[in-house]
């Protein structure tokens, strides 16, 4: 017989273990050791069956166990100070507590993305993305800033990978019971599930149920579209993570956005939770967030749509993270046109409104990023070099400007050390740092993960269909004492999974050498729809199958944050050789670093700003040579001379104990001095100071006295609008200062006369910039001094001449109001 319907049973706990529930439900458990260990404690066979998952243990273990050990006062008395332990946890004062007064901090911040990666024990992630925010909600747990993640709970997740015989990816959806997950429904004062609705075309209403994951202190709210008063297709809106068409991704794009702030608005009022200020856009797709407060202020506030953009402007974060163009999603302008037409889904907000904020070069299409930056007063990429290729990138919208003075930051990644880092990594002492014991360590980690590689190499060739008799070459696989290599990520193109496949003997070379040997592990998922990415999974793998070398080369499928781990831990090597500059940050590399591991990488994204020459190893990058395969082919050769002149030999070189010193200075290097930089924390501090705190004052500033803040910066905008063009600097003079031939540093005075069509004085920055200039008349390293306004419409500005050489000069018009926060937010600039 088959069942009709397949629904999880969550145990019944006795009394005194009720605490055990809590401590299940709390995701608090994945990144604190002592909570793992008292639910190993129950039973630490189970514990293993149970794929170290507290909740799918409980449902394991008999009553009569449980009944056992709720008389078993050792383990009672555990049970009460781990849970005392987690109350500590989640009530203490932290970091945002004791900021005292020096700052105004947003009350609640609300964080979007489509993606989290929290635990393998709720897998509603496809990858670094995903991983982030994730990391990102812990550690603001861990520093106790108030923040409530929002996205959607897909039914089967991103999707599981297994390989066919011939090495080809296949994909298999496994549906979730959201009741077998560590999620609680979040209920009505009435105890019913709460629900939001934003309405679809066809009159219709697409309803949605709210999840709430608690990780340590910040709740987690998922939306849930599979519920019974939805028609079938729209109870389908969730059912996987990227895996649809575009109907099908911009309906979870508006739940996501709208449907998300309405299930945040409800969650607060449901628990008497501070409304957030300050929202979040973790990358484009859940930019309807935006939408959703203009509708809010337009039909609850009475605002017009430019005061309420102004309103949500203020305190709206919007982080991008890829600059590849195939990453942006982009939407038909029908499709848009189609679900936010009209007034059911956002009344009181234009369609030519919303369009306008998607344009971009292609009139065609509606452009999230776009949309992300336009409905965002504050904007950053995820490292140093993704901050200056996204000035560059977006550049276009703030016309006029120079790339570095686009108003894109940037805050480097950070990933969450308790979540990545070993358990024995973090119980060390710095002083325990010897080369010996941290040798010791390393290489227990390796041994870890070789038998975990042995293990998938196994059951993967049982699942291609080989029989477990000729697999008896299975446990030799991989040598606890050979150096390591680790390479695992997504598969799109940029990141270029088989760059060491290039010159397939070379690499065979490495493998095999006598006495230096190289072991390399590979895994990635591809997506679905991408059948050049699944190819190049299959190059790899027919390598790995053969029978010279697939004692020191796997690929292991499926990859996800339970094999992360083990990689991460025991890679002696991590490698990473993207196009540069298209990876954004990259963040896998760091989590290698937080246990030692070394990374080879080509410098992009944050190993751009973090390689030191004593950390690890540079890939020399080919990115001015346009030929992609004359590319492939320089960075390649340079890879295997790296891995062979200089990797092995060091990893090989020993002390007389066995232990490569000079190799391990590297690694103590990297523990040490990065290390705390890689920290998920340092990440989420800098949001906090550089975004959230100034988009909070911000926020605050506009709403004042009945939104008299935004209303006078929408007529202000509206204002400079009207006038700009025809604002125009008639005259400008420069002199030097002193009688003498000009030298560096000697100071000049700059005039100008503006006509301000009518703008005040006051509505305007007028700026005097002098700089290197080139044949073309381009000014660079330019400095710039604000001029001061004198009678009728003069101006003048004294400052010193910066460099040697050939100078030059010119004066500008910038729009000023104090509620903007950069002269180059509005993207309007006059040049005299
Ligand atoms: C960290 C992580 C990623 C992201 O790695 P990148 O270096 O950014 O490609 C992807 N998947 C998992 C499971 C991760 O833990």
């Amino acid at each position: 017989m088959r069942a009709l319907r397949r629904f999880t049973v969550r145990a019944s706990l006795p009394e005194p273990l009720a605490a055990l529930g809590r401590l299940a439900t709390n995701l608090r458990w994945t990144w604190h050791p002592p909570t793992q260990e008292l639910f190993a404690a129950v039973d630490p066979q189970a514990w293993q069956r149970a794929g170290n998952d507290p909740l799918a243990l409980l449902r394991d273990v008999p009553a009569a166990h449980l009944e056992r050990l709720a008389a078993d006062e050792g383990f009672l008395a555990r049970v009460r100070a781990t849970a005392d332990d987690l109350d500590h946890y989640l009530t203490a004062p932290r970091w945002y507590q004791t900021r005292g007064e020096q700052a105004e901090l947003p009350a609640t911040i609300g964080y979007f993305s489509m993606e989290f990666g929290v635990t393998e024990a709720l897998p509603n992630y496809s990858g670094g993305l995903g991983v982030l925010a994730g990391d990102h909600l812990k550690a603001a747990s861990d520093l106790g800033v108030p923040l409530i993640g929002v996205g959607l709970l897909y039914r089967s997740g991103y999707f599981r990978q297994s390989l066919s015989l011939d090495g080809w990816q296949e994909e298999h959806y496994p549906v979730l019971d959201p009741r077998g997950l560590p999620l609680e429904l979040v209920t009505d004062a009435a105890g019913a599930p709460a629900q939001v609705h934003v309405s679809v075309p066809g009159n219709r209403t697409l309803h949605a149920r709210i999840w709430r994951a608690q990780v340590g202190r910040v709740p987690l709210l998922l939306l849930d579209s599979n519920v019974d008063e939805n028609d079938d297709d729209l109870r389908g809106v969730t059912d996987r993570l990227y895996g649809g068409d575009q109907d099908h991704r911009i309906r979870q794009e508006i739940l996501a956005g709208v449907g998300g702030v309405r299930a945040v608005r409800l969650y607060c009022e449901l628990t008497g939770t501070p409304q957030p200020e300050v929202f979040h856009t973790n990358e484009g797709h859940a930019g309807f967030l935006g939408l959703e407060r203009i509708r809010e202020l337009v039909t609850g506030q009475g605002l017009e749509f430019d005061q309420a953009l102004a309103a949500i402007r203020a305190g709206t974060v919007f982080t991008t993270h890829t600059p590849v163009p195939a990453g942006i999603d982009r939407f038909p302008v029908d499709l848009v046109q189609h679900y936010f037409g009209g007034d059911r889904l956002l009344p009181g907000v234009p369609i030519e409104r919303v369009l306008a904020l998607g344009a971009e070069e292609n009139p065609g299409l509606f452009n999230m990023a776009h949309m992300g930056l336009r409905l965002a007063q504050r904007a950053n990429g995820v490292s140093k070099l993704h901050g200056e290729v996204s000035r560059g990138m977006f550049g276009a919208l703030w016309q006029g400007f120079d790339a570095d003075e686009v108003p894109i930051g940037s805050v480097t990644n950070g990933v969450h050390g308790h979540t990545w880092a070993a358990p024995e990594m973090t119980r060390l002492e710095p002083e325990q740092l010897t080369d010996s014991v941290l040798w010791e360590l390393r290489c227990g980690l390796r041994k870890k993960l070789v038998d975990d590689v042995r293990r998938r190499v196994r059951a993967s060739w049982l699942q291609r269909g080989a029989s477990a008799l000729e697999l008896g070459w299975t446990d030799s696989v991989f040598d606890p004492d050979v150096l390591t290599v680790g390479f695992a990520r997504r598969v799109p193109t940029y990141k270029r999974l088989t760059l060491m496949l290039r010159d397939p003997e070379r690499l065979r070379t490495l493998l095999l050498h006598p006495e230096r040997p190289v072991q390399l592990v590979v895994a990635g998922k591809s997506h679905p729809a991408d059948d050049s990415g699944k190819a190049l999974i299959q190059q790899i793998v027919k390598f790995a199958d053969e029978a010279g070398v697939r004692h020191r080369i796997v690929f292991l499928p499926d990859y996800d944050m339970s094999m992360a781990r083990y990689l991460y831990w025991g890679c002696d090597v991590w490698l990473n050789n993207p196009m540069r500059p298209l990876e954004a940050c990259g963040t896998s590399g760091m989590k290698a670093a937080l246990n030692g591991g070394l990374n080879l990488s080509i410098r992009d994204g944050w190993w751009d700003e973090f390689y030191d020459g004593k950390n690890g190893w540079a890939i020399p990058t080919a990115d001015g040579v346009p030929d992609p395969n004359r590319r492939d082919d320089l960075e390649a050769a340079a890879l295997y001379e790296l891995l062979q002149a200089q990797v092995a030999p060091l990893f090989y070189d020993r002390d007389e104990s066995g232990v490569p010193t000079r190799w391990m200075s590297l690694v103590r290097h990297t523990l040490t001095e990065m290390g705390p930089q890689l920290q998920a924390e340092r990440m989420v501090k800098e949001y906090v100071e550089t975004y959230y705190a100034p988009a909070g004052s911000s926020a605050t500033a506009v709403r004042a006295g009945s939104f008299q803040g935004a209303k006078e910066l929408a007529v202000y905008k509206a204002r400079i609008r009207s006038a700009w063009n025809r604002v125009q600097v008639t005259y400008t003079d420069l002199s030097v200062n002193g009688a003498h031939a000009p030298v560096v540093g000697q100071p000049v005075t700059v005039r100008a006369r503006v006509d301000l069509n009518g703008l005040s004085a006051s509505d305007v920055e007028v700026q005097a910039v002098i700089g290197r200039v080139a044949d073309s008349g381009e000014l660079s390293d330019v400095v710039t001094a604000t001029m001061t306004p004198g009678m009728d419409g003069s101006y003048q500005a004294e400052l010193g001449l910066p460099h040697v050489g050939s100078v030059g000069y010119t004066v500008r018009v910038l729009p000023h109001h104090e509620l903007l926060a950069t002269p180059a937010e509005l993207g309007r600039v006059i040049l005299a």
